[in-house]
């Protein structure tokens, strides 16, 4: 089963794509948190990413497109996969086509989470992630069960991201809705475009992806 997460950010890609791992075991491919790894661990490919990034732009489709070609070629990925946060670009959704052909792998489903910008915008304010698993919280919609205790890890440190400060939100969310709406309309067009709202709480939102999986 190979699916794609589309949303704006803030959306609740992340927090679906963890229910979707652990229910049907398919491997996540977010290219954010490949980028986030990378400025983490100070490579190129972070260096290259990194200003993009903070600026709430995009990064150039040749770099995004060389990562995922090189993810999806791993072996965990043949019982299926989850795109989450790519492709982003018209560019990145016919690169995506053409990676495909070459392995002889098809789409079968793109689940599009739709949330309106004002709920975004509180979405983001109040997202915070663990230091040390990634796991993602908001500090009002979905805390940590005990304060100050990651319910994945039990780490203890918690940071926000950098481009979830108010300034750059506004030109992330600007960015993604002038790119996204090309996309969404190839995947409508191929017939594989479910969307569902995602302005609900998460376990709902949950049980709208399991029914359009299954
Ligand atoms: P994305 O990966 O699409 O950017 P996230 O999954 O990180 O979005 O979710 C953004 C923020 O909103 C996080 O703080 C998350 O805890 C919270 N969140 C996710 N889904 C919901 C929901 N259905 N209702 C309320 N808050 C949510
Ligand atoms: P995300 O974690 O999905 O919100 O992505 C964080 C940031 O990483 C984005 O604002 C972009 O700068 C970059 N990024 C992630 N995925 C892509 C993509 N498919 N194309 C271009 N840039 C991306």
């Amino acid at each position: 089963m190979n699916l794609i997460l589309m949303g704006l950010p803030g959306a609740g890609k992340g927090t679906q794509a963890e229910r979707i791992v652990a229910t049907y075991g398919i491997p996540q491919i977010s290219t954010g948190d490949m980028f986030r790894e990378a400025i983490k661990n100070e490579t190129a490919l972070g260096l290259k990413a990194k200003s993009f990034m903070d600026a709430g732009d995009l990064v150039p489709d040749e770099v995004t497109n060389g990562i995922v070609k090189e993810r999806l070629a791993q072996k965990d990925t043949e019982k299926g996969f989850l795109l989450d946060g790519f492709p982003r670009t018209l560019d990145q959704a016919e690169a995506l086509e053409a990676m495909l052909k070459d392995l002889n792998k098809k789409i079968d489903a793109v689940i599009e989470i739709q949330v309106a910008e004002k709920v975004l915008i509180e979405r983001l304010a109040g997202r915070y992630m663990c230091r040390n698993c990634g796991a993602t919280y908001h500090k009002i919609f979905n805390p940590t069960k005990v304060e100050d205790t990651c319910d994945r890890c039990g780490g203890h440190e918690f940071y926000q991201r950098e481009d979830d400060k108010p300034e750059t939100v506004k030109n992330r969310l600007a960015v993604n809705m002038e790119a996204s709406a090309p996309i969404l309309d190839f995947y409508k067009q191929a017939g594989l475009l479910h969307s569902l709202d995602g302005d609900r709480d998460i376990d709902e939102v949950f049980s709208d992806v399991e029914k359009i999986i299954g």
